[in-house]
């Protein structure tokens, strides 16, 4: 472990492959020059550092699933986890950033656009020279989006766009959205909405305690005339943004492992060298229980997405598989860094060690992508046959 600088208790690294460990070892050194040194100020200050999205199409963490044709990086699922991962070690406000870029943004263009839309966005939001936003939230719907109420009318040669999105991460950063709108038969289609149309505009929300580093904001359009070769043309119904969904929870599940990861090894270090009663506090047997467990869950959530990583890269993962794994990594991230945090004493609350920051970031990341109890009664429903949250 100490020679890759992985926490890998179960030898883990041996089902990786060298391009895996290459991929890693890239992200990690990327985190470590472009992230670390400024993501304690950025989050501090609420600024979200719009020149991180350039840097992240040229390391090629912006869809480096989608085929090298298209200015992806044409990788396996596994190598997509682990760059996910390397960058929540560095901030999970950093890895929304691109996780909506590479599975809200790029995969629904990919999945469900034409050929002309693929070409014409998709190398330029891989080379981060366009920032991409995912608009399915929206005031009054959030568990429920089958309700939404954002709309599209049929106007001959464009379509007439109403409605509002909230809680959209990139969004007052952002050139493009997908915008997920009912059409006059109900039925929710796709749009790739850009700025500049007339009547769309993205205010920012403001004074949020999490993923500070991270700009999230409304999406409001009045009367948006949408140019018809901007609808996705192969997906219809709630699928549509189900699937791009799928492959978002995909990555938090390895992600959110990473902040685990940081505050497991901040806690680790700390308590070798905090000493109180002539002790290091690592000499306690209360603080070895918090880092043996801490450990302990970290290994199995690691073997977890490890496992599913293969699945997905033969086209067996299902929903509600990555649902539990989603819901598992980011429980475990968020007891561990509680855990951390009082093993950091008063220090865990400043912006000294990394701890406070993960705690709050991971607080979004429960919630988003389909809260920690829907995802739960995604299982139950799995289980009994019998949906609990409909
Ligand atoms: P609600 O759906 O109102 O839920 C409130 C509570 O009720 C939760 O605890 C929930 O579990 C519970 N609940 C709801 N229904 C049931 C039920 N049937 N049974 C049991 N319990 C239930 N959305 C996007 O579209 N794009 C984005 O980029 C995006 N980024 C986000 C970034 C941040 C920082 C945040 C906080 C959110 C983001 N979201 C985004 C929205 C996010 O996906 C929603 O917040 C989430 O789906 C929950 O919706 P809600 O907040 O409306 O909560």
């Amino acid at each position: 472990a100490e020679t890759t600088g992985t926490v890998d208790y179960f030898n883990i690294d041996d089902l990786l492959t060298e391009e895996h460990k290459l991929v890693r070892h890239t992200m990690r050194d990327f985190v470590r020059r472009e992230i670390l040194p400024d993501i304690e100020r950025w989050a501090q200050e609420a600024y979200f550092p719009k020149e991180i999205v350039q840097k992240f199409g040229e390391v090629g963490a912006f869809g480096p699933t989608i085929p090298e044709a298209y200015g992806g990086g044409g990788l396996d699922y596994i190598s997509y986890g682990i760059i996910m991962q390397e960058i929540e070690r560095g901030d999970s406000g950093m890895r929304s950033t691109a996780s909506v870029q590479g599975s809200l943004v790029m995969y629904p263009i990919y999945e469900y656009g034409s050929e002309e839309q693929r070409n014409k966005y998709l190398p330029k939001l891989a080379s981060g020279e366009l920032l991409g936003c995912f608009g399915l939230t929206e005031p009054d719907f959030g568990s429920n989006p089958a309700g939404m109420l954002t709309n599209i009318k049929d106007k001959g040669d464009y379509y007439l766009l109403n409605g509002s999105k909230m809680w959209i991460s990139n969004s007052p950063a952002c050139d493009l959205a997908i915008v997920w709108a009912k059409n006059e038969e109900g039925r929710i289609k796709g749009l790739i909405v850009e700025r500049g149309m007339e009547g769309f505009s993205t205010p920012e929300i403001h004074n949020k305690w999490s993923l500070r580093a991270s700009t999230t904001g409304e999406l409001v359009f009045e009367d948006v005339r949408v140019p018809k070769e901007n609808l996705l043309p192969n997906v219809e119904g709630l699928r549509g943004p189900l699937g791009c969904l799928d492959s978002a929870r995909y990555g938090i599940a390895w992600g959110a492992i990473g902040a685990a990861i940081d505050c497991y090894e901040s806690a680790r270090s700390y308590a070798l060298q905090r000493i109180q009663f002539d002790k290091p506090i690592a000499s306690f047997q209360l603080i070895q229980k918090k880092l043996a467990e801490m450990l302990t869950e970290i290994t199995k959530a690691q073997l977890m997405v490890w496992r599913l990583g293969v699945l997905k890269n033969e086209g067996r993962a299902s929903t509600q598989q990555i649902s539990m794994a989603k819901r598992n990594s980011v429980e475990i991230a968020l007891n561990i860094a509680r855990e951390a945090r009082q093993i950091h004493g008063g220090m865990g609350i400043t912006g000294e060690y990394p701890i406070m920051r993960h705690m709050m970031n991971l607080e979004s990341v429960i919630t988003y992508e389909g809260t920690h109890d829907i995802h739960l009664l995604i299982t139950g429903a799995d289980i009994t046959g019998i949906p609990a949250f409909k």
